[in-house]
């Protein structure tokens, strides 16, 4: 497929690996301990694994997996405040269809479904739009979720309902933003991160001009990075580039996609409807200031927290649950006591498990057999005692 193939040449994806491992051989700092190189996007962490990109690097790089699934970031207390409102009568309740499963307090969206709650799964906010006025009689809410990606197209369809008049749709606002949550893990303490893959997606939204803080005042390397695993070798080499020569600057290998300054429109949309939240709320990370919007007061008639009464608590997610310790890098997926036992696709304890962009999801699915085969002892990696199977879908 054309701007696709090129991207997943394996002879290409070779000759960047031997750079790759050229220039470790130039790092002293991977002399002594690995380099920690995050990649902040959920969708990179997925085609990471998809593409067994992990085991083509040398030994002395170590991919941290961040805090760009927003699936996974939703805290419980915001699941419970989807099903009070789906709960409530007269309700059509909108979601992505990953959503639907993240666990809440007592049960997910799809619990509450099947006790009764009409939950649709839709592609779009226009979807949930179309609904509302189809169905004038009942009052349809989207989920809206999601980083600066998804945050325009939930804006514009605020717009498109304002300018067509239609009363019985509202939007609760979960919409997060990623820059506070970078700040938040470069300030965590114990945490050691070397350079960053940027997010691709966001970035196309924002632009580069957001992340000058990253080299500015952490002193490291970010580079904005595509999905294909060519994108994503040629991004850690250009990390590795600026390492190896003591620099830290942000730059940009998604071009083809990603405009410098962002995307005007998209960026004037999201500022009429949105405004900052003091803060908000990320699961495992806790409370980050700026980190996520809310509806300005000139839309609140199409807000769902002021239209429904929601629960609103801060609940904590199970004890042995460690989502929060993972998505900062500290620990990885296998190292969870839950992994592959309580916790498994199909049976999710935490949000990392829920969304194919969460790093539990994605090792459980394509994990590497020799990290998880130690692990059997205690049962890990499919609950059933056997080995898990590495699915690697060939590039
Ligand atoms: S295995 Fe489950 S509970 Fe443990 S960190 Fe992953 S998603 Fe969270």
């Amino acid at each position: 497929m054309k701007y696709v193939d090129e991207f997943r040449d394996p002879e290409k994806a070779q000759t960047l690996v031997e750079k790759i491992r050229a220039l470790v051989d130039q790092i002293d700092a991977c002399k002594s301990r690995p380099l920690y190189i995050m990649e902040v996007c959920g969708g990179h962490t997925h085609a990471i694994f998809r593409y067994g990109i992990e085991s083509m690097l040398p030994e002395e790089i170590e991919l941290v997996h961040g805090p760009g699934c927003p699936v996974c970031v939703l805290p419980m207390g915001r699941v419970d405040d989807c099903v009070a409102i789906a709960e409530t009568p007269k309700v059509i309740f909108t979601t992505f269809g990953d959503a639907m499963r993240v666990p809440g307090s007592s049960k997910s969206l799809l619990e509450a479904k099947a006790g009764g709650a009409d939950v649709r799964m839709v592609y779009s906010p226009l979807d949930s739009l179309s609904l509302a006025r189809d169905n004038p009689d009942k009052e349809v809410v989207f989920f809206g979720l999601g980083f600066e990606t998804t945050m325009p197209s939930t804006a514009l369809t605020v717009l498109q309902a304002e300018a067509e008049g239609i009363e019985n749709f509202s939007l609760f606002c979960n919409h997060i933003t990623i820059i506070p949550a970078i700040k938040a893990i470069l300030d965590a303490p114990g945490v050691q991160i070397d350079g960053f893959l940027g997010p691709g997606h966001v970035s196309m939204v924002i632009g580069n001009a957001p992340y000058d803080f990253v080299a500015d005042q952490y002193d490291r390397p970010l580079v904005v990075t595509g999905f294909e695993p060519l994108d994503i070798l040629h991004g850690i080499w250009m990390v590795l580039e600026q390492l190896a020569s003591g620099e830290a600057r942000i730059e940009n290998q998604y071009s083809r996609v990603v405009p410098d300054e962002g995307n005007g429109p998209a960026l004037e949309a999201i500022a009429k409807v949105f405004e900052l939240r003091e803060f908000f709320e990320w699961r495992g990370l806790g409370s980050i200031d700026h980190s996520g919007v809310k509806m300005r007061e000139a839309y609140a008639k199409y807000d769902a927290e002021r239209k429904f009464s929601v629960p609103d608590l801060v609940i904590a997610d199970p004890k042995a649950c460690q989502c929060g310790e993972v998505l900062k890098g500290v620990i990885k997926p296998y190292d969870c006591k839950l992994f592959g036992n309580d916790c498994t696709p199909e049976t999710p304890m935490g949000a990392l498990m829920v969304s194919s962009e969460g790093a539990c999801a994605a090792y459980s699915r394509y994990g590497r057999v020799e990290k998880l085969v130690p692990l059997l002892g205690r049962g890990a990696g499919t609950g059933t005692g056997k080995a898990p199977q590495a699915e690697v879908e060939a590039p």
